[in-house]
């Protein structure tokens, strides 16, 4: 009953993997930690059942590797908020990338990836691993290209973020699933920016879904930790055989502390969500801004979709700035007291990261923005100040961007080397 999908999000988010009682009739709200390595059994007959049921493919334990109760609940949680039917959890969310890959394509087969997804993608993983192992990927914009063109005889996968890192573009995910569907490749979505549950890529035609729960699910900055999901029982065979080589595990105590920040998500998000929102449009609203990327603004390209997609907004923005250098950029940054200069988001506090026009070189939204510019006669942009707007006052917050962006102006003008 209470991994039903028909309760509300925000109620499955309480309930889902809460223990059951013992024998006494009693039990913890909470999954308790249960740390192991060893796993008994009471006979060897009720070893060699467990061992039957994990070969079919469930999630019982034979060893610590397999993880504990704590662990199912994460599960059971993270399956309850997707729609998914499977859960694995990974050391990180990079970690959950790469399992999920790894598990769908073969030496000589073909990855087609949307251009704003999130850099370890195209720089760790396909640069490295996939270069060595003779994986082909390449790189569209959904925007503006047809994702048939791209399409390959060998392309297993189609991978994509929605919203993109940085600049937050929102992706048409159903329209993916149908084109991946009707080449026979699956479709896998990492669904970070959702915290997966503002969105729910499976309900949208997605086959896989990876999440880095360092994030929100985490909520406060001290952990790592990350998860791939699935529907299909004959996908989720292959992600298990692909899980067991890797010998991926993660500790109880981690696992713990996701599932308590889970139990507040829904509250710690609709204040990023409000907060985020006010400070976009304060930042509208200064004569030194240029632009705001941030969906849940009705001026934003992707609102529409959002609309249609999403339940609610994180607490993610960019803000472009009128013609700043990257030196501005890295003086508004260094100039502000409450934001913390950081990569990473998701915990409660707020954060300021300088993304530069050479870490968007292979983002082909903002390199045709920075043509469009030449054209009309206009300098390049240096780039762009990612801010995760945390859980403090919000008057506060924009004081103190409003003292740095201060601070950035007054800057002299070097030119950048
Ligand atoms: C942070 C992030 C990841 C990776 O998570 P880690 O736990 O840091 O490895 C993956 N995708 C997106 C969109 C992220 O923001």
């Amino acid at each position: 009953m209470t991994d039903s999908r028909t309760l509300h999000p925000h109620t499955r988010l309480l309930h889902a993997g809460q223990p059951g009682f013992n024998n006494e009739g009693n039990a913890p709200v909470n999954a308790p930690i249960v740390r192991t390595s060893t796993v008994r059994f009471s006979s060897v007959a009720q070893m060699d059942a467990l061992k039957t049921r994990r070969q079919a493919g469930e999630q019982v334990s034979l060893y610590g590797r397999h993880g504990t109760d704590t662990h199912r609940a994460l599960e059971a949680a993270l399956c309850s908020l997707e729609g998914a039917n499977h859960a694995w959890l990974a050391p990180s969310g990079v970690a959950a990338i790469t399992l999920g890959l790894l598990s769908l394509v073969a030496p000589g087969e073909h990855v087609l990836i949307t251009d704003s997804v999130y850099d370890p993608v195209p720089h760790r993983i396909v640069s490295t691993l996939f270069a060595r192992f003779g994986i082909e990927a390449s790189y569209f914009d959904p925007l503006t290209q047809p994702i048939e063109e791209h399409l390959r005889p060998n392309t297993r996968v189609v991978y994509a973020e929605s919203p993109g890192s940085i600049l937050f573009e929102v992706l048409d995910i159903p329209a993916l699933a149908r084109a991946a569907h009707a080449h026979g490749a699956l479709l896998m979505v990492d669904n970070t920016w959702a915290a997966g549950y503002l969105q729910a890529p499976m309900d949208l035609g997605a086959d896989l879904v990876a999440c880095a729960l360092t994030k929100y699910q985490g909520g406060h900055s001290d952990l790592m930790q990350g998860a791939l999901l699935a529907r299909d029982d004959a996908l989720a065979r292959r992600v298990l055989s692909t899980y067991e080589a890797l010998g991926y595990a993660v500790s109880a105590d981690d696992a713990s502390l996701v599932l308590r920040g889970m139990r507040t998500l829904p509250v710690r998000m609709a204040q990023h969500g409000r907060n985020v929102i006010e400070v976009a449009n304060w930042l509208l609203a200064h004569p030194q801004v240029e632009r705001v990327y941030c969906p849940g603004l009705p001026s934003d390209p992707g609102h529409a979709l959002w609309k249609r997609d999403f339940s609610g907004h994180n607490g993610l923005l960019s803000v472009q700035f009128k013609d700043f250098s990257g030196l501005q950029l890295n003086a508004f940054s260094d100039a502000l007291q409450l934001h913390s200069i950081g990569a990473s988001w998701g915990g409660y506090e707020s954060l300021a990261l300088p993304v530069t026009d050479k870490a968007l070189s292979s983002h082909q939204g903002w390199q045709r923005a920075q043509k469009q510019r030449e054209q009309a006669g206009l300098a390049p942009s240096a780039g762009v100040v990612r801010l995760h707007v945390g859980l403090e006052d919000v008057g506060d917050l924009t004081a103190d961007i409003a003292q740095a962006i201060e601070q950035a102006v007054n800057q002299p003008r070097a030119r950048q080397p």
